[in-house]
């Protein structure tokens, strides 16, 4: 991560730029809680929420083949808050529509700004669970893709893993309505959740999304050896692989001999805002591997 850290550094200011190691986290926020709860309601409907990315790379060609948006809050008092905070934060308090509105629609925003300079990658967009079973949802994200003369193809969505099993079959039938639409899934955090083998099979996804603490492991053998594993169910499964976390260039290679598709983490780039994506996708910076 060290390049593109030093280029943002240099060129947008650090003041304004949310670093990984600057995000405050739940643990530092004590009682502020109630308070943070209203000002990001306000920050929601002031469009104050920014949008992050982060490549994924293609493992064996070190191409840049989608960029996943992740939503970001720069808070006047306490500065950048982590999204593992104000996400089920929105999600408790029922603001979190309306903050994945904002979000998607900055994101499909920067789409078609790569769409017009010739780029051809997708777009990944976490979703919450609970968004699934909003009426609108598929209408809406078709809407907004067709006034950005956008299609579903370009997009891939995000779904964690972890399933309140009495929901399973109208989570279900959601997802499939997704894939009819034409839009791709990721099961996003894998290896967090609770899902039962014989769920994964019948879940209509595209691609699974390695949890982060799992690349972190690969420096023990049974670390490794849980990791090949995943890769082997995955396969099994029809699923292409994404890793995230990958963090330096040895996990990287041993996750490309492994066979894993896709690699994402800081070694190729940490989230972004967009004008280092841009760039990142200009230049074509994906080839680190
Ligand atoms: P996620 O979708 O699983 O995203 C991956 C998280 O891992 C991101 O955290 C990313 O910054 C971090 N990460 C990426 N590469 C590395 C690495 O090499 N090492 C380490 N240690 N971490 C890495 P982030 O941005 O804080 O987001 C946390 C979670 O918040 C996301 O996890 C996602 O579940 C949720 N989230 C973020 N934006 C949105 C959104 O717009 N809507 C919804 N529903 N959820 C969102
Ligand atoms: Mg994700
Ligand atoms: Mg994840
Ligand atoms: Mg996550």
């Amino acid at each position: 991560a060290a390049d593109h850290t030093m280029y943002h550094a240099k060129h947008a200011g650090r003041n304004n730029v949310c670093f990984y190691s600057d995000i405050v986290h739940l643990k530092a926020l004590g009682r502020e809680h109630v308070a943070i709860q209203s000002r990001l309601s306000d920050a929601i409907r002031n469009g104050a929420l920014q949008v992050y990315y982060q490549p994924v790379i293609h493992a064996r060609s070190g191409e840049v083949m989608a960029v996943e948006a992740l939503a970001r809050w720069q808070d006047d008092q306490s500065g950048w808050i982590s999204p593992e905070l104000f996400i089920p934060m929105a999600e408790k308090v029922g603001l979190i529509q309306e903050l994945s509105e904002l979000v998607i629609r900055i994101a499909l925003e920067r789409l078609r700004s790569w769409r017009d300079a010739g780029l051809k990658q997708r777009l990944m967009i976490n979703i919450s669970r609970s968004q699934l079973f909003y009426p609108r949802f598929i209408s809406q994200l078709i809407e907004w893709l067709d006034e950005k003369r956008l299609s579903p193809q370009d997009i891939i969505l995000e779904i964690t893993e972890s399933v309140a099993l009495t929901d399973y079959a109208r989570q279900l039938k959601h997802l499939k309505h997704l894939v009819m639409a034409g839009f791709q899934l990721a099961i996003d955090d894998f290896g967090t959740g609770y899902s039962a083998l014989s769920q994964l099979h019948e879940m209509p996804a595209n691609l699974l999304k390695v949890d982060v603490s799992f690349a972190q492991r690969l420096h023990t053998e049974e670390g490794r050896r849980v990791m090949q594993a995943i890769v082997q169910l995955g396969r099994g499964l029809g699923l292409q692989i994404v890793v995230e976390g990958v963090e330096n260039l040895e996990t990287a290679r041993f996750l490309q001999g492994l066979g894993v598709d896709y690699l994402q983490g800081f070694h190729f780039s940490e989230p972004v805002p967009a004008g280092v994506v841009d760039l990142y996708l200009r230049l074509g910076l994906g080839n680190r591997t």
